[in-house]
């Protein structure tokens, strides 16, 4: 079941998954990786990174694109849509009877997410309400759980450097850069710490989580070494599954799941990588 797509990128990114790349491949895929387990989590990886990653790509070359076109008005003319479908034809490598359809549900998509990464300021509105609803509703980062600390310009200097680390600042849950629109349905409340970890992150599929493999029953201290970006993803793939399962947006997912604070192993016997690891609060 898709996730209620708040965003033009997240729109982008469900298109492709759903028209550019095909449900058979998957589940060849699946079929293919049966002889090292994990076979279900790893083929959702592959199709996590490979629609994310060509979303990203498409919106990426698409902004250079609308940059050497002129303004942000300038994504409706003719010029960009032109140059843009030359890069997603040259990107991508269609074929078949639903090619040019396709291509240009990509060239449409793809022009409002461009627009969407362009924006360069959270319009003072909307930043408005965020900081209110943090400050009367969601005090806490949403993705370490610390409590915010909320300054002004004026208090911001009195702050010791902890303190800043915990300065609240409105994160965008799916990334500008990746489409991402600056708007209420797709900003929480962050620590200014994990704002900067999670950079560009979309979703767990974009860290190195395949690098984590940590035997059998690791020691606690081993556990709570780990990094920041390690703990997104694993949030970040929780909350994907609910934002699936019960067709929410990311947004509701994160504030619904709640705060990764601690990661533990969930098969006890098992060797503890990155699938067979969650988080508790
Ligand atoms: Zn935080």
């Amino acid at each position: 079941m898709p996730k209620k797509d708040m965003t033009a990128g997240e729109r982008l990114c469900t298109f492709i998954r759903r028209e550019v790349l095909s449900a058979d491949l998957w589940t060849q895929v699946a079929t293919s990786l049966a002889p090292v387990a994990r076979s279900a989590e790893l083929t959702d990886f592959f199709e996590e990174v490979t629609s994310v990653h060509l979303t990203g790509r498409l919106v990426m070359g698409g902004r250079d694109i609308s940059e050497e076109v002129g303004t942000v008005d300038q994504i409706a003319s003719e010029e960009f849509e032109q140059q843009f479908l030359g890069f997603v034809r040259e990107t991508t490598e269609l074929s078949g009877r639903r090619r040019k359809e396709v291509e240009g549900r990509l060239v449409a998509l793809g022009a409002d997410a461009v627009r969407a990464a362009r924006k360069s300021e959270i319009p003072p509105g909307v930043a408005k309400a965020v900081r209110r609803f943090a400050e009367t509703k969601h005090r806490h980062c949403y993705l370490c759980g610390r409590s915010l600390v909320f300054a002004t310009e004026d208090t911001l200097l009195q702050l010791t450097s902890e303190e800043r680390k915990l300065v609240y600042e409105a994160e965008h849950v799916w990334p500008q850069s990746y489409g991402g629109d600056s708007d209420e349905d797709n900003l929480l409340p962050a620590c200014s710490s994990c704002n900067r970890a999670k950079d560009n992150y979309p979703t767990w599929a974009m860290v190195d989580v395949q690098s984590i493999s940590l035997g059998i029953n690791p020691r606690h201290e081993v556990l709570d070494r780990m990094s920041g970006t390690h703990r997104f993803a694993m949030l970040s793939r929780a909350a994907l599954g609910v934002a699936h399962r019960q067709r929410i947006s990311l947004k509701e997912a994160y504030v619904e799941v709640g705060p990764g604070v601690s990661p533990r192993v969930l098969r006890m016997n098992d060797a503890a990588d990155f699938f067979n690891m969650g988080n508790i609060r």
